[in-house]
């Protein structure tokens, strides 16, 4: 599989590549030169089959020739081995024709353990086999940093070092972060707010002199490989409710527009999806677009979905490219007005193309709110924020009350404590088993200035496995 830019002026990459790098040269995101696409038959055969092996089949052609089967057998039955549940991706009723499938079962309970702990591994096989090193620089506001961490952890080849601002996360998510030890994890607490930080990591990736050539790898949704292992649940889901034979539809918590993107590729890949429903909260650019044609950036709030709160999207390019006829030179151009003016607009047959597949929906605070208790009155499960907003829009925009609607529930309540008890829930959560004494384990953490220079000269001194590059 060859992977191309969105820009269409940087060179063709293959897996291996394309999982090493960050943005295109051109400043565009790599996409699949061609989509698989799968048959009726083919997708009905799968029926049934256990995660690691339907995830094998989805995701072979995209690794094909860098891989090989064997190896990329046994790498998937590890990673999905390390979920605490044993269906990886249960569905859970909630309603008529309604689930909300749970995708909060990995490692630090957020759906972005099914790609980074795939991720991990798959860097670790890659860099033994072309005996290099390399070092990761993120930033997060929650849950990003954790799931990096811990699908970094055990990688022979890899450092990673995670930026939050000090003091604004919260402290299960700190501590998520800062209690798994290694001598290749670094955690550094920023005196600054999360853009602080993530203009750090930018600017580390557009001069890399400090890492004395070492290769920087980006851990954030723009990477590849994190887009494709999204696109297996959606074939799970939909496998158990009847599809190919019927169609299913989805409700997604979006705010960079990556776990929703790889519910579109499943559905050009040959499942038959009918609607996707794009769940944001107030930071609404997604909802402004779907529902208006207007893309343009407003200020930051701060939400009870805090996964959710951006003001860009980092992943919608991708959207934007295929509503192209994937012509980089117009999608250059495009872009190149939304960075001098901050706004765009798309012609008006390819605005109606999107709107044939995707609704939208944007959900306040106190709607979030209303919906975890209305959820709980009913069904006695409590939903993280994120999970709510998925679940009201799904309610407010489904087309089709026969079509089984399956939301994605993005993360456990127990990460997001304050929103379940605005929303009047007495009942105490608890943690899962394997994170039952996270608040007595030991953590780790570096606070730094908010100056770059300071940052860069930590990773330069740490990032051979705690020793200087
Ligand atoms: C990251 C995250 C999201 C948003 O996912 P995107 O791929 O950026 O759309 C939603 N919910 C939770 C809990 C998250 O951690």
């Amino acid at each position: 599989m060859r992977y191309i830019s969105t820009r269409g002026n940087a060179p063709a990459l293959n897996f291996e590549d394309v999982l090493l790098a960050g943005l295109a040269s051109d400043g565009g995101l790599y996409v699949p030169e061609n989509l698989p696409r799968f048959t009726q038959e083919e997708i009905a055969s799968w029926a049934g089959l256990p995660y690691h092996e339907l995830a094998f089949r989805v995701m072979r052609p995209f690794v094909e020739g860098s891989i090989s089967d064997t190896d990329f057998k046994q790498i998937l039955e590890e990673t999905y081995g390390a979920f605490a549940h044993s269906a990886i991706a249960p569905l859970r009723q909630l309603n008529a024709n309604e689930w909300v499938m749970e995708l909060f079962h990995g490692p630090t309970l957020a759906f972005k353990d099914f790609a980074l702990q795939l991720l991990g591994r798959l860097l670790d096989h890659i860099l033994l086999k072309r005996g290099e090193r390399v070092v990761i620089i993120g930033a997060t506001s929650g849950d990003t940093g954790s799931a990096a961490i811990e699908g970094c952890r055990r990688c022979e080849n890899v450092d990673i070092f995670i930026l939050h601002p000090h003091q604004r996360v919260s402290e299960v998510q700190r501590r998520q972060m800062t209690t798994i030890l290694g001598e290749n994890i670094h955690n550094i607490a920023i005196e600054g707010n999360f853009d602080d930080c993530q203009e750090m990591v930018k600017a580390s990736f557009a001069d890399q002199s400090f890492l004395k050539g070492t290769r920087l790898v980006a851990v954030n949704s723009i990477n590849w490989a994190r887009i494709m292992a999204q696109i297996v649940y959606y074939f799970h889901a939909a496998l158990q409710l009847g599809a190919p034979a019927r169609s299913v539809a989805f409700s997604v918590p979006t705010g960079n527009f990556g776990d929703i993107f790889a519910g579109y590729l499943a559905r050009n890949m040959g499942l038959p999806v009918s609607q996707l429903v794009v769940a944001t909260n107030r930071n609404d650019i997604l909802h402004r677009f779907m529902s208006g044609n207007q893309y343009f950036k407003e200020t930051l709030h701060a939400s009870l979905s805090p996964s959710m709160d951006i003001m860009v999207s980092s992943n919608f390019e991708r959207l934007l490219f295929d509503l192209h006829g994937r012509n980089g030179v117009a999608l250059a151009e495009l872009m190149s007005t939304f960075k001098a003016t901050g706004k765009l607009s798309v012609e008006e047959d390819r605005w109606v193309e999107a709107r044939k597949l995707f609704d939208s929906l944007a959900v306040s605070d106190e709607d979030t709110c209303a919906t975890i208790a209305d959820v709980f009155k009913r069904t006695g499960e409590v939903l993280d924020p994120h999970t709510a907003i998925g679940v009201k829009a799904a309610r407010e925009c489904r087309r089709n009350l026969s079509t089984p609607m399956v939301v994605l529930g993005t993360a456990h309540p127990v990460k997001f404590p304050d929103a379940v008890e605005k929303a009047g829930i007495g009942k105490a959560l608890e943690l899962p088993a394997h994170l039952s004494d996270l608040f007595q384990r030991e953590e780790r953490c570096t606070v730094l200035p908010n100056a770059i220079e300071a940052v860069q000269a930590f990773v330069a001194q740490h990032g051979n496995r705690g020793k200087p590059l």
